[in-house]
């Protein structure tokens, strides 16, 4: 049971408040999350770190000399959104590029690689590595869909090491790499955990039974079976995990990790049986860890991991870190920073606009306040309907995406802005506040649709086709969605490409596509979903609409120019 917070949907943001008033030494809220309260050299890499709330010590621990330079914090068990990781690897940015790199979770890819996108185009040269060690999520042959859990301690340490020794940008992602490729998790559950506000937990294990190889999120596992004894226990991560054992490989950094609801006595106890097995199998550890790294609330558990390495690996495992989280070697010298960070999420300002694109970005608040009081209007029903196979907010957040699009287009056209800025910072807005995979598509259409508009001129209707393209782009290119998968991707294909089609005056030609969008939305009730949440359940949702394409043939009705 979660049972300390204010009100519920609060509680990563009272977290972070609480977290770095505490620690208010070694870290410093931004926008998005906290970065380093202490000087680092100009030109160090920054290594930029994330993922949900409900973790910790992941990630906001680990901030501070030797390892993030800055972590980005998420709703609980929710990605962060582009604008939170850009704007905090710009506060944390010194000059070296920045270094990205979080758990494997479709949303936090999005995101991130969302981010890092617009972090290049803003001239600062951004990597990533996604963290992927569970080895029950997927087989060996397809590493790169396994999920990220205790081996982002190891991923993160590695390249937090690297960076403070000075490694350039490329530099940092090989060997981090490295680490990723030679960890291995595997994790047992003993009972569910509670968000904050639920009454019920997330999912229940029966009494006297653990989930194999559940997620941190509580994502089921590979099997039940009855709880073992301790010894039991290790012997049945230890064999598992030495499965996966690379050629010739004999010294390894060793992590027992508790989820959240399992005492730091049951882990010793746990320990005692694994160190003997690992010994005997000719393990030499090294620098082991047993305690909680990456948690899951209240979620009772353990898992264990082992990280194979190389001399220059075992270098930098061992390397100094002093953060709030965790803590290795002598104490690093450290002085507080003077220079303020730079908030991405300050500037306010608009390039010069011409009155005839200023007049354009006024239309777009009439369009935005139909949209957002119409959108209103279907909460319920989009809920309903994302709720059959999915998780319920797709209504919520499009009202919740469409009211803050409102808000800082209102702003935008107040401060003079012109109708690319607007709607790029609608976008903006959108994909900050709405929430869900839905959101952070939506957001990131929005601001490539502004990318094919301009300041100078009303839009063409040349240009708005062209702006419909590429939002449609961007979605195929970060959603890596194609046409039949059941998503909003089957109501905006038809929409783009009757559009481009006809050769109407614009008003005449969006009406007749918003109408074919409409017909290709119903008909998404016959496929069966191939991506995004609703795919594990996927038979339940056949006969039902794809929620996500119902609600953009709504948008495209009601924002017919
Ligand atoms: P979440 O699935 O994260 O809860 P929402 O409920 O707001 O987000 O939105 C669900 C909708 O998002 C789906 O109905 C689908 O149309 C759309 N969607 C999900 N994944 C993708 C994707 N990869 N590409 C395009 N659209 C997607
Ligand atoms: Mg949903």
């Amino acid at each position: 049971m979660t049972t300390v917070f204010n009100d519920p949907t609060q509680f990563a943001q009272d977290m972070l408040a609480g977290f770095c008033r505490l620690h208010a030494d070694t870290v410093e809220p931004v926008t998005g999350g906290a970065i380093r309260a202490t000087e680092t050299p100009e030109g160090k890499v920054a290594v930029v770190i994330g993922g949900g709330s409900g973790h910790y010590p992941a990630f906001v621990g680990w901030v501070g000399p030797g390892m993030a330079d800055g972590a980005v914090v998420g709703n609980v068990f929710s990605s962060p959104s582009t604008q939170q990781v850009h704007a905090v690897a710009t506060a944390a940015e010194r000059g070296g590029g920045v270094f990205l790199s979080y758990g494997n979770y479709a949303g936090d890819v999005l995101n991130f690689d969302l981010a890092q996108e617009r972090l290049i185009t803003d001239g600062i040269p951004t990597k990533t590595v996604v963290v992927s060690d569970d080895i029950t999520s997927a087989s060996t042959e397809e590493r790169h869909k396994r999920r990220g859990t205790a081996g982002d301690l190891v991923v993160f340490k590695i390249a937090g090491a690297a960076a403070e020794a000075g490694y350039d940008l490329d530099g940092v992602v090989e060997v981090a790499e490295r680490a990723n490729d030679a960890t291995f998790s595997f994790a047992v559950a003993f009972a569910g955990c509670t968000l904050p506000g639920d009454s019920e937990p997330l999912f229940t294990v029966p009494a006297g039974r653990m989930g194999v190889g559940m997620g941190v999120h509580g994502e089921p596992g590979i099997g039940e079976q009855d709880v073992l004894p301790a010894s039991e226990l290790a012997t049945m991560l230890v064999d598992k995990l030495l499965t996966e054992r690379p050629e010739g490989a004999t010294r390894a950094a060793v992590l027992v990790n508790g989820l959240g609801g399992t005492k730091y006595e049951e882990m010793f106890v746990l320990w005692n049986s694994v160190a003997p097995l690992l010994d005997e199998a000719g393990v030499e550890m090294v620098a082991p860890e047993v305690g909680e790294l990456i948690t899951s609330l209240d979620m009772t558990g353990v898992s264990l991991t082992l990280f194979w390495l190389d001399p220059e690996l075992e270098e930098l495992w061992l390397a100094p870190a002093q953060t709030p989280g965790f803590r290795r070697g002598a104490a690093v010298a450290t002085t507080r920073r003077t220079r303020t960070a730079t908030d991405a999420a300050a500037d306010t300002s608009f390039p010069p606009a011409s009155e005839a694109s200023q007049a354009s970005a006024q239309r777009l608040v009439e369009i935005g306040t139909r949209l957002a009081a119409v959108l209103h209007e279907h909460e319920e029903e989009f809920g309903k309907l994302d709720a059959i196979a999915g998780d319920g907010d797709h209504g919520r957040g499009m009202t919740n995406g469409a009211d803050a699009a409102l808000n800082a287009l209102t702003a935008a056209v107040n401060a003079g802005a012109g109708v690319a800025s607007a709607l790029a910072a609608a976008g903006d807005a959108w994909g900050d506040r709405a929430g869900g995979t839905s959101g952070a598509l939506w957001g990131a259409g929005l601001r490539a649709a502004a990318g094919a508009l301009s300041d100078e001129e009303a839009p063409s209707g040349a240009a708005v086709r062209a702006a419909v393209r590429a939002a449609l782009d961007q979605l195929l290119s970060y959603g890596k969605a194609e046409r039949g998968d059941k998503t909003m991707l089957d109501a905006l294909i038809p929409f783009t490409e009757a559009l481009e089609q006809d050769d109407r005056d614009l008003s005449a030609a969006w009406s007749a596509a918003a109408d074919i969008a409409t017909e290709h939305a119903q008909a998404t009730a016959d496929l069966t979903p191939r991506i995004g949440r609703a795919r594990p359940l996927a038979e339940r949702s056949i006969g039902h609409p794809d929620p996500g394409a119902v609600s953009l043939a709504l948008v495209m009705r009601t924002a017919a120019p």
